[in-house]
């Protein structure tokens, strides 16, 4: 039995905290916010979306840039330091730049990020720069034309390969790239892409693929694990070593060359890191989720769009932190995918 489950408390059986950091009843503490500006997106990554026939939420039931700032005011004082905006597509939403303008400066941000396809980022990059961007995560798979417009159904590798040079010249302070491998698709990919980012001193992250797929394509024999991916690139760049003082709750393991260049792993599948999960999401929609993986949301659009209701938002969002399950199941028979495929939930 893993210590989480020992330290469990009845699960939401008592009243969540009224004061303090953002815990949850199995003493996890949450410090990092998802938020998700779109569900729209301008490729379809298969293991996404489909390739047609996609849902998307409204756009008059997406929140706000104002709506977003307020959630964000509320839960940054909750201990929150960490923001991420993805979607979607996040450079699909119109103006972003304004909102990282807004959030930016807010008092406790210690860390904000974008998570971009990379298709649309050789022209916004710099207006994201200039509005307090410092931090990138560009999704890349591969640098095969062909093996590119097969996973994305669209032939953009070139556009996203200018987005990420814009970026380097530019001069981010981090871009990393995110890399999700499927097994018999993209072993040729893993030591093309370590190469390719270490010739421009960025970080890989390889992210195992998860069943969050809009057609459940996802089945485990087409996961390549994190395990497979260090054998192949210690054939062929020597031995990697995992990072003794790496941060327990960043989602990526992170592994070290002799020569001090570093690959990260997100491996929820073969290594599932519940145990120290510290994430929350928004969606574009308003749903306030504790997992990825979860089955159930809260919906703080309605307090977000009422006047006066700081209090209540406050307790919302910590009663959906106190509300997390122990973790996702995703290597059990009674595993079932969320209702909501990764692209509306904000990846
Ligand atoms: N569109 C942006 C992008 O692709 O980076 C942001 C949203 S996307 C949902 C966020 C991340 O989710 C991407 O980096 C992508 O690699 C990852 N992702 C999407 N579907 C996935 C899946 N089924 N398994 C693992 N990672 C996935
Ligand atoms: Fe779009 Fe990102 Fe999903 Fe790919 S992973 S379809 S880029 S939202």
């Amino acid at each position: 039995m893993s210590s989480l489950v020992q330290l469990a408390a009845p699960a939401s059986a008592s009243p969540a905290p009224v004061a303090g950091l953002l815990l949850d009843t199995f003493g996890r503490i949450h410090s990092d916010l998802r938020i998700s500006v779109t569900d729209r997106c301008n490729i379809r990554c298969f293991y996404c979306m489909p390739e047609t026939g996609a849902e998307f939420a409204p756009v008059s039931s997406l929140l706000t840039f104002p709506e977003i700032v307020r959630f964000a005011k509320t839960a940054l004082p909750l201990g929150i330091d960490k923001i991420r905006i993805t979607g979607g597509e996040p450079l699909l939403r119109p103006k972003l730049p304004n909102l990282i303008s807004a959030l930016s400066v807010l008092p406790g941000v210690r860390d904000l990020a974008v998570t971009t396809n990379g298709v649309l980022l050789a022209e916004t990059a710099q207006a994201l720069y200039d509005a307090g961007l410092r931090r990138l995560n560009v999704h890349l798979d591969t640098l095969d034309r062909e093996r590119f417009r097969r996973i994305t159904r669209r032939d953009d590798l070139l556009r996203v390969l200018a987005g990420i040079d814009a970026a380097v010249r530019i001069g981010f302070d981090v871009i990393k790239i995110n890399a999700v491998a499927i097994k018999g698709l993209t072993e040729p990919d893993i030591v093309s892409l370590v190469r390719f980012a270490k010739e421009r001193d960025i970080e890989v992250r390889f992210i195992e693929f998860m069943p969050l797929d809009g057609q459940h394509l996802w089945s485990l024999d087409r996961v390549l694990t994190a395990d497979d991916m260090i054998a192949a690139l210690t054939e062929e760049f020597g031995p990697l070593a995992p990072v003794a003082d790496a941060d327990p709750r960043a989602p990526a393991t992170e592994y070290e060359f002799a020569d001090g260049y570093r690959v990260g792993f997100i491996a929820s599948v073969s290594r599932p890191f519940c145990l120290n999960c510290n994430r929350l999401r928004l969606t574009a929609d308003g749903k306030l989720r504790y997992c990825l993986f979860a089955r159930e949301e809260t919906d703080i659009r309605p307090l977000l769009r009422k006047e006066g209701a700081d209090e209540a938002l406050e307790a919302v969002i910590r009663s959906t932190v106190w509300q997390k399950w122990v973790g996702h199941e995703i290597n059990r028979a009674s595993f079932a995918p969320p209702q909501r495929p990764m692209y509306s939930i904000g990846g």
